[in-house]
């Protein structure tokens, strides 16, 4: 039957949603806070799709990097120290989810996710041909030193063992795979399912596909809070049904809410009372109008943390992974960290290749456990969220929208684990 949804959040992971349940013939409504001319996290990225990255960011050794680069004012990560409950928490749980046993039994999870989100993305291309430039080259991570280079030999051995094929190469079979490019690095691993897009024409390109299908769009409009009544009870507490969400543009009534706020998500679901782990990851990208060389393949600088990507003829940088808040400001000191080391990769770029280059800014939605939130929320019966994506929300955007469409249908979804996924576990 057909239901009323309405979606909070107008970036990649609510676009991705409207999409999934439009095919279900449900009745869609986008809501969000921006201007349509928007920009925001799902925008500026890097724009991979990354079958690649099954070791999620809470791993071993990430709270020593934290630590290490703690004080280093140009380090592409960091945490801002401050006094928050909230920070101290997601910390504490950070820490319990860096364990080598977390990350065994997560990867088989984000491999699938990331495979059933590439083939989703196969699928929208059909929907909407030329519409963001998918480029199915792969993937190569780039390493400047022995160290990175051996570790990266470690996860190639791991990602054959799961199924996704990496291959080690030296210099010379770099430079035969991406002759667009000069290199001066000791070696990579190319990992050939992973792909490349172009997230401002995807954004552009599906919303007006999904305004061309029906989907309402109602821009500038602020979620405030839920008008909800109790229905219920069940052996977690009290259940409570949604009618509305009240909006500087009046009550929206829906029959499914799904939050898709990005990194304000958690202050959405609190307006619900819903208690959800969640901190912004600040990132920074450059885009060169004109680069030097201009590869074809994309690529991260191991070291670096970089991510390296064409779209049409631009090159965009992007990279930091800043633990900040709220906080949408520009630190030159990281950008300038960013820039410093692309001559470690690539030599015949410059520093001064970025004068004038304005840096974008972008808010990744991150849980301490580096899993999405996915699923119905067990304290309201018609409320979903769709959140915690980090790194790789557009890369799980498509399967995030399609199983968020089936847990609104109470469908089987054929994906293992997604109980792991639950927005209720830290409750
Ligand atoms: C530098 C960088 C590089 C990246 N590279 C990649 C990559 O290569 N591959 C990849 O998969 N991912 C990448 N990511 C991550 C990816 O960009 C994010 O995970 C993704 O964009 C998050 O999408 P979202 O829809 O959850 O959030 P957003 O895009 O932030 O959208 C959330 C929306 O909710 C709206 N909203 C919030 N609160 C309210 C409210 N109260 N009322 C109304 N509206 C509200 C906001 O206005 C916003 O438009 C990168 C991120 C960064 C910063």
């Amino acid at each position: 039957m057909a239901k009323k949804i309405v979606i909070l959040g107008g970036g990649v992971i609510g676009l991705a949603t409207a999409w999934a349940c439009l095919k279900d013939g449900h009745d869609v409504t986008v809501i969000d806070r921006r201007k349509r001319q928007r920009d925001g996290c799902s925008f500026g990225n890097a724009g991979m799709l990354v079958p690649s990255h099954f070791i999620p960011l809470a791993a071993p050794g990430m709270i020593r990097l934290g630590l290490k680069w703690m004080w280093s004012r140009e380090s592409p990560f960091a945490i801002r120290p401050r006094l928050s409950l909230d920070l101290i928490s997601w910390l504490w749980k950070f820490r319990q989810a860096s364990t080598q046993r977390q990350v065994d039994l997560n990867a088989p999870l984000l491999r699938d996710l990331n495979l059933a989100g590439r083939k989703a993305f196969l699928e929208l291309e059909q929907e909407i041909p030329d519409g963001f430039e998918l480029t199915q080259r792969g993937l190569v991570m780039l390493c400047a030193s022995h160290e990175g280079l051996e570790e990266e030999v470690e996860v190639a051995e791991l990602a054959n063992e799961l199924g996704v094929p990496a291959t080690v190469m030296n210099p010379k079979e770099l430079t035969e795979l991406d002759p667009g490019i000069r290199m001066g690095v000791l070696g990579g691993v190319h990992f050939p399912l992973d792909c490349h897009l172009s997230p401002n024409r995807l954004m552009n390109s599906l919303e007006e596909y999904l305004e061309q299908q029906g989907v309402k769009f109602c821009w500038e409009t602020t979620c405030d809070h839920f008008r909800a009544a109790n229905t219920g009870t069940t052996a977690a507490g009290t259940l409570d049904r949604v009618n509305a969400v009240t909006t500087n543009q009046g009550d929206i009534t829906g029959d499914e809410f799904v939050i898709c706020g990005g990194a304000w998500s958690n202050l959405l679901a609190g307006q619900l009372g819903i208690k959800l782990p969640l901190q912004a990851g600040k990132g920074y990208s450059l885009t060169l109008d004109q680069p030097r060389q201009l590869p074809e393949v994309c690529s991260i600088l191991k070291e670096a943390r970089v991510a390296v990507t064409p779209m049409g003829r631009t090159l965009r940088f992007g990279g930091t992974m800043e633990i900040v808040g709220h906080d949408e400001s520009i630190s030159p000191s990281r950008v300038r960290g960013i820039v410093r080391s692309i001559p470690d990769y690539f030599p015949d770029f410059e520093e001064s290749d970025f004068l004038g280059c304005k840096p974008w800014v972008g808010l990744r939605p991150c849980s301490p456990d580096g899993l999405p939130y996915l699923g119905r929320n067990s304290r309201h019966e018609n409320v979903l969220i769709a959140t915690g994506h980090g790194m790789m929300g557009i890369s799980l955007s498509m399967i995030t929208g399609k199983l968020i469409a089936d847990a609104i249908e109470g469908r089987a979804s054929g994906i293992e684990g997604l109980a792991r996924l639950s927005p209720a576990r830290y409750a």
